[in-house]
């Protein structure tokens, strides 16, 4: 049945796939950006198929008073609009007020309106833990331990995703709330903007990293996220919580694969510093890095992190990209948008 379905963020990564997605399957779609003016993120959404008749863009910034009060009159509004950066200049100003207040501002608009029947929620991995410790996590699993001045942005998901279940218990509305966790998320852009998470595969290639440090990163494809907003709207027995994540990579895994497809010659990282000397030296230097970075590395480095997939696989049916796949797409996606050299064939082992 075709829905109407508000989208915020639309501008975003993967509200790009998302929208292609709802858009290819009839549906009506209103995309809250926050500049109406911006071509280069706006062209790429009105030349979906299907744009041209069912897309709607609409000005909406989560700090505006009630920048949503209009646009509600929708059948399941998926909330993906939040600030995504590690280093910000103030915390509660630039992540944690967005993330929370334009979550709460849009629940009450949907809880307002007579015909939202469902809202789905992109959460984050960063409301699961930011401080993995070998154990698998689940979606019973909540981040305690971030704050506006440890890890901002994983406080930032972490709290709006808490507000949200506060209100829905609270308000009791009439539509239910489906929140999905994503990793970190990479695959192929719908735009020339790079985001956050595909902005790391960049530095790499780029010659950001000094050293191979003892990280390993949960990884998901964009495309598979996108899926799951979709499997969420659809399915009526979502609930809940949903992790959503392939599987692991870890830093040395990751370099080694793209040295094997021929990116950033010369640029990759060498010095192997993931052992535990390695990682005792990287925990210093993370204190010359600015705040968010040195964070993350201090939270996560030397951590093994196990993930459990399997209530989305269950519940919602997904399938996973191997983070393999992911990582090749997004590399040849950046390298045709000229974000990174194309590779060079690789003659000899490195
Ligand atoms: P993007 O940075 O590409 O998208 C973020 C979107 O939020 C953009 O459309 C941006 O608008 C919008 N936004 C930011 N601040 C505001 C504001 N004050 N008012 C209105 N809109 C705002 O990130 P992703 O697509 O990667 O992320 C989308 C969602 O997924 C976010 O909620 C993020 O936290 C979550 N997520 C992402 C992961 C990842 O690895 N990418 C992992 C887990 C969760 P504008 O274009 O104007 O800046």
């Amino acid at each position: 049945m075709v829905k109407r379905i508000l989208v915020s963020g639309a501008t975003g990564f993967i509200a790009g796939h998302t929208i292609a997605r709802l858009l290819a399957k009839g549906h009506r779609v209103v995309g809250t950006v926050r500049d109406l003016t911006d071509q280069r993120k706006l062209a790429p959404l009105r030349q979906l198929p299907g744009a041209a008749e069912r897309l709607l863009l609409v000005r909406a910034d989560l700090l505006d008073d009630d920048p949503f009060g209009l646009h509600v009159d929708v059948d399941v509004v998926m909330h993906l609009a939040s600030p995504y950066r590690l280093t910000v200049k103030n915390p509660q100003r630039d992540l944690v007020d967005p993330a929370v207040q334009g979550t709460l501002v849009l629940l009450r608009a949907a809880a307002k309106s007579a015909s939202v029947r469902r809202v789905v929620l992109t959460s984050s991995f960063a409301a699961v833990s930011d401080a993995p410790d070998g154990r698998e996590l689940t979606e019973k699993d909540w981040n305690h331990h971030s704050s506006p001045t440890r890890n901002p942005y994983f406080f930032s998901k972490a709290q709006a995703e808490r507000e949200a279940w506060n209100f829905i218990a609270r308000e009791k509305p009439r539509f239910d709330l489906v929140a999905i966790n994503p990793s970190l998320v990479i695959g192929p852009a719908k735009s020339a903007v790079i985001n956050a998470s595909n902005q790391l595969l960049v530095d790499l290639v780029t010659g950001k990293y000094p050293a191979i440090m003892d990280l390993t990163f949960g990884i998901v494809d964009v495309r598979d996220v996108a899926d799951a907003h979709l499997a969420a709207m659809e399915k009526p027995q979502a609930e809940g919580r949903y992790l959503c994540v392939s599987d692991r990579l870890t830093m040395a895994d990751l370099v080694a694969q793209i040295r094997r497809l021929g990116y950033g010659q010369g640029k990759l990282p060498r010095l192997d510093c993931s052992g535990p000397f390695g990682t005792g030296l990287m925990k210093l230097l993370s204190y010359s890095q600015p705040a968010g970075v040195g964070d993350y590395l201090r939270s996560h480095l030397g951590r093994s992190l196990r993930l459990d997939n399997g209530k989305i696989i269950r519940d919602l049916g997904l399938t996973f990209y191997r983070p393999e796949e992911s990582v090749e797409t997004a590399l040849a996606d950046l390298s045709n948008w000229g974000h990174i050299p194309a590779p060079k064939a690789n003659t000899k082992s490195h």
